[in-house]
Order: structure tokens, then sequence, then C-alpha cells
């Protein structure tokens, strides 16, 4: 066994966000930062601007904060809605949680369509709700595209289809965080009025950006609701944006890492991307299935690209596993958030990756599954191999790949 206080080598950060910064990344961050009111700084300002329209399939403009991915929730809700607003939302997991939370703090009253955090949102769940909605009530439908707690990843163009279906007109407000970058998404082509992203998923970037990706509708909504805010204002940084600036001091230096990552999501080319992703978490199926754990998302058609959720056997501990996993092989692991903690544990397999270094958190997986005397049959590292190699119909019956 290492001695967990000397580390060699590389650690393994398999958390599903924050993510590995790729190299590149870090070196183009590593610049004096310059003056923000200046015309190299425009520059930059343009270029970050045009380049993260790219990546959430937007011609409407992309509001980047100096914040976490929760600035950038309440960025969603203070913009568009008033106090005493009512919205639906679907209970999909952690995330869904505390955004309702903080909306009933901005005094937005939500409907919470209770969820068992195993599946997404059900299309058909809110064109009924909406259905019944004569009046319009709501000014929303809120929901979390991938939900991170639960490796869950919604329909949203199924749900845009459902309040299409129901002529209703509320906005529909997605939180993309942990999808955008990794996940497909088409902002402009699915209809959503405003997408919340951050920095430290998909993106690849340290923590401390948020985004608002947002329509014509959103816009227009955001012109005529009560709602206090300043630092948030979506016209304050817009009219700033127009000569490339911000109407504060922005995070230069993460704008300098943007650009970088903007620039390798598209050299890859965003479809390659995605089917990466689904490659990992289809290698990562076939390991929990091997080793006769259970996966916590329960829908094929929602399996998540960027980390898989493995349900503890019963009177085992996912922390303490954790734990194990931490102090023997220097991986962290994803911890359950919520009412499932202690319950699962958490793959990532998001961002700037690749085969050995699945193959690696794989294997890191399985030995402490020994060590802390988890039960479980061996050759999940096996399976991954034979699905990232094409020789999946050689895994055994278990393993099989849906
Ligand atoms: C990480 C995450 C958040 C929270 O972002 P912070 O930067 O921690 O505020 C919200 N929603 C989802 C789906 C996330 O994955």
């Amino acid at each position: 066994m290492s001695n967990a206080s000397v580390r060699t080598g590389r650690h393994f950060l398999q958390i599903p966000g924050p993510t590995n910064v790729p190299d590149r990344v870090l070196r183009a961050m590593d610049m004096p930062t310059i003056d923000h009111r200046g015309p190299e700084f425009a520059q930059l300002g343009f270029d970050v601007i045009e380049g993260s329209k790219k990546i959430f399939k937007t011609r409407n403009p992309v509001i980047i904060y100096p914040s976490s991915g929760t600035g950038a929730w309440e960025a969603a809700i203070v913009n568009t809605l008033s106090p005493g607003d009512k919205v639906l939302m679907v209970e999909t997991g952690q995330f869904a949680t505390l955004w309702r939370a903080l909306a009933e703090r901005m005094k937005i009253e939500v409907e919470f369509v209770p969820g068992d955090w195993r599946r997404g949102v059900n299309p058909e769940d809110i064109e009924a709700r909406l259905l019944k909605d004569k009046q319009h009530s709501f000014k929303a439908v809120m929901v979390v595209h991938s939900e991170t707690s639960t490796g869950v990843v919604s329909r949203i163009h199924e749900v845009r289809k459902a309040i299409d279906n129901a002529r209703h007109p509320a906005l529909l407000m997605v939180d993309s965080i942990s999808g955008l970058g990794a996940i497909e998404y088409d902002h402009d082509g699915w209809g959503v009025d405003v997408t919340v992203c951050c920095s430290q998923k998909g993106l690849m970037l340290p923590p401390g950006l948020g985004f608002n990706a947002i329509s014509d509708k959103a816009l227009a909504a955001s012109k005529s609701n009560s709602s206090i805010r300043s630092y948030w204002d979506w016209h304050e940084v817009l009219n700033a944006n127009k000569t490339g600036s911000w109407s504060y001091t922005p995070a230069t230096n993460l704008l300098y890492g943007l650009k970088e990552a903007v620039a390798m999501l598209l050299e890859e080319g965003l479809d390659n991307v995605f089917a990466r992703h689904k490659r990992y978490s289809a290698a990562t199926r076939a390991a929990v299935a091997a080793w006769g754990l259970e996966n916590l998302c329960q829908d094929p058609r929602e399996y998540s690209p960027i980390l898989t959720a493995v349900v503890m056997p019963e009177g085992h501990d996912a922390d303490q596993f954790r734990k194990v996993t931490l102090e023997n092989f220097d991986m962290s692991l994803g911890s359950g958030l919520g009412k499932i903690k202690g319950k699962v544990f958490r793959i990532g397999h998001i961002g700037h990756f690749n085969d050995l270094m699945l193959m690696g958190t794989l294997s890191g997986v399985e030995m402490a599954l020994t060590v802390a005397k988890v039960p479980h049959n061996k050759g999940g590292v096996l399976a991954a191999m034979d699905v990232l190699t094409g020789r999946a119909g050689a895994a055994p019956a278990k393993a099989a790949v849906a």
C-alpha cells in the first residue's frame, strides 16, 4: 500500500467537475493581466464571445460572468422573472433541488415535479401539466440537462416539443453546466430561451466563469420584469460587450483560457467530442455491469456520457470507498450528493480525457473495490477494454453495452 503523504505521478481527478485542465489551457492563462479597457483586451473579449456562441450553437449573445455556475443560475432568474412568478421544475437530482431553492429565495413560486433521482425529465409530464395551465400562469419551465448528481441526461429537445405541443408561452431555461462541451447541445436549434453554464466541467477550465446564452424571447422578457438586479443585469454587460469590454473587471486570465478551450473543442470537432464521451461512458457501464454493480440511471436513453453514478452494495458506504480510493491510488471520485450521500459514488469521464486515462480510472476503481472489500466480480477493466477496442461482443453477456 502506498504512503498517502507522498504522491508521485499525476493525481487522478475523476470527479465530474471541476475537470482536468489541459496543459494548453494552463499555458494560455499564464499571461500578464492586461488593461481590461485597452484595445488588446477588446480583441480577446470579442473572440471569447464569438467562440462561446459556437459551443452553445447560438447566434444570439452569450453573457459571460466572473462567477460560479450558481451565479449564472441566479442571473437566468433575475433577468427573466419577477418575484411572485410561477415556474415548473423537475426533481431530477441534487442540482435541480439546489436551483429550485435558489429560485424560491428570489421569491419565485416553484411547482416541483417529484422524481426518484434515477430518471430525467419526462416530456409527457411537462406537456400534461402545461395543458392544464389554461391561464398560462407558468412563466418558465426550468430543467437540468445533465444532472451531475445522478448521471442522468434529460432530452431537452423533447421538453421543447412538449411545451410547443401544449401551445404554452413559458420560457424554457436549461442548466447545461456539465453538458455543454461534452454532450450534444443546440441552444438555438432546440429553442432554449436561457442556457446556464460555467467553466469547470466540459469546457475544461478552472472554476470562475458563468454563462447565460439567451434567446430573443428571453431578451424581451428581461426588459419587462421587476426583479432587483445590478451585477447580473444582462443589459449592463451587453452594452459593454459592444466594445469588447465588460461593465466591471472581467476574469481576464480565465478568458485567455476560454479562448484556448474553445479552440481545442473546435479543432477536435464538437461531434467528435460528443462521440468520445459516449464511448467512455459505454466502456464504464460495461465495467460496472461486469463488477455486478448497479448503475443509478434507469433509462438507457438517458445514460450520461460524462459520468456514471454507481450504486454501492447494501451495507457499504460510498464515502468510505472513496476514501480508500484516494488514500491508496491518489484518485478522487465523485461523492453521492444530497439524499444519496454515502449510497453512490460517481466516476467522472468528462473533458480533457483519453482511453488510457479511462483505463487507469477503472483500474483504480476495481483495485479499490478489492482493498475496501466491496463484493464484486473481477473483469470490469477487461470488459471496458473490449468496448474501447471494439470487441465488446467478446465480453461476458452481463457486460453488453446498450
Ligand atoms: C457543477 C454544477 C452546478 C454548480 O456550479 P457551481 O460552479 O458549483 O456553482 C450546477 N448545476 C450542475 C448541473 C452542475 O454540474
